[in-house]
């Protein structure tokens, strides 16, 4: 078979028909494309798996976005948001487990109070770690000043999912009001952009009402706008949650699945060197979920490291993992599985986007500008 992949590009420059294609592709076609990505990988951004300590900081939410069990109107969801020196211990096990990035999420509050309290916050991880962490900051939609202040604030990295590139299906499963409007959603990501960040984005997969158009033109989306980083997993259905009812329309568990890792195969195909995860979701539907994505192409773990005591009350979907074991044990276990999935751990790395490494130097012609950082954690003696 002729090599379709040789340009790193899909042969007729990806179209969203041929993305179609090979979101359909069985058999040898299917191995076809995972060796690609798997080569594709290995050259662009080596077979190097980098670590971001996920601190699950609040669950409130003022979203009620159907899917997401977290949602505000979920009755049952005991709530919570993390207590500073709870964040600052984590930020510290984060330093001595050699994760050297830390990713804040939570539920999208808005108000300057929380505005304030997150700078506040990053600027305490800063003295506590040395500014020795690279800073994720995954908190939904914020007005452009508050942006601005977080990243003066030490945070690098942002993620926000478009959760779907189609307006229409983006209406079908959030409410249509004004505080779920899709184009607020875009111009955020405009915003992170132009202020700096290294921007991640990334959609579900196999939500009800999909097509692998719509799909096709998620990938097409992230090239779009040149995602630094990209974290899309299936949809897993939540029974607290408006599209709890449409479970019907779903895929097979593994159906799901597979389409995941075929979407991160494709993507690496049509953007080497970016910066991919290998999501928690993957690991609900398959306890190797995130060992697969790894071997499809991507090149990034969020192990958990939210106080125990909060997990149970964090649940975006039902079959969460790990929702009771201590960062520690996960620590172990994942050496492992990273091992057996054939790549290596870089401890003590921040694995900056490669992308937004290239992007920068193109920009300002500088080359020292956004490099991946070879932090190693000499702070974590002190810490
Ligand atoms: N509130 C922020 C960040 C926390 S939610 C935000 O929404 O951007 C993080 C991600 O969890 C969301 O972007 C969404 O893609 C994912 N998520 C929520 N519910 C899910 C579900 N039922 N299945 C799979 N992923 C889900
Ligand atoms: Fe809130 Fe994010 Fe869940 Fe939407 S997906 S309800 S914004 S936590």
């Amino acid at each position: 078979m002729e090599n379709p992949f040789d340009n790193n590009t899909l042969p007729d420059g990806g179209s969203k028909e041929e993305i179609v294609g090979w979101l359909r592709a069985r058999g040898e076609e299917r191995a076809w494309l995972f060796a690609q990505a798997a080569r594709i990988k290995r050259e662009h951004v080596g077979n190097s798996v980098y670590l971001r300590g996920l601190v699950e900081y609040s669950n409130r939410c003022a979203k009620n976005c159907y899917y997401c069990g977290i949602r505000r109107s979920n009755p049952r969801v005991r709530r919570y948001t993390m207590t500073d020196a709870e964040v600052i211990e984590a930020a510290r096990y984060a330093c001595r487990a050699g994760y050297a990035s830390l990713v804040i999420q939570g539920g999208e509050l808005s108000s300057t109070r929380r505005a304030r309290e997150i700078t506040r916050l990053l600027e305490k991880i800063g003295a506590a770690t040395g500014n020795s962490l690279g800073i994720t900051l995954s908190l939904g939609e914020q007005p452009r000043e508050t942006l601005r202040a977080w990243k003066e604030a030490g945070a690098r990295r942002y993620l926000l999912r478009v959760e779907t590139s189609n307006p229409a299906l983006y209406a079908k499963i959030h409410p249509n009001d004004a505080r779920h409007d899709f184009q607020k959603r875009l111009d955020t990501l405009r915003h992170l952009r132009e202020l700096g960040y290294q921007v991640g984005t990334g959609c579900m997969i196999g939500l009800p009402f999909q097509t692998l158009d719509d799909l096709a033109g998620d990938l097409l989306f992230f090239k779009e706008i040149d995602a630094d980083m990209v974290g899309m997993g299936p949809y897993v259905e939540h029974e607290e949650t408006p599209l709890y009812r449409h479970r019907e329309l779903l895929l097979p568990p593994a159906t799901r699945l597979d389409l995941a890792l075929k979407m991160i195969a494709i993507l690496r195909v049509l953007m080497p060197d970016i910066n991919i995860v290998a999501t928690t979701a993957m690991q609900a539907l398959d306890k190797i979920g995130r060992e697969k994505a790894l071997k499809a192409g991507a090149n990034i773990i969020m192990p958990n490291i939210t106080p125990v005591k909060y997990r149970a009350d964090y649940l975006l979907y039902e079959n969460k993992p790990c929702i009771d074991e201590e960062a520690e044990q996960c620590k172990e276990c994942l050496d492992m599985r990273v091992r057996l999935a054939g790549d290596e751990i870089r401890y003590g790395e921040w694995g900056d986007s490669r992308h937004f490494a290239r992007r920068t130097v193109e920009k300002t012609g500088d080359e020292h500008a956004g490099n991946d950082q070879k932090h190693l954690i000499l702070h974590a003696l002190n810490t």
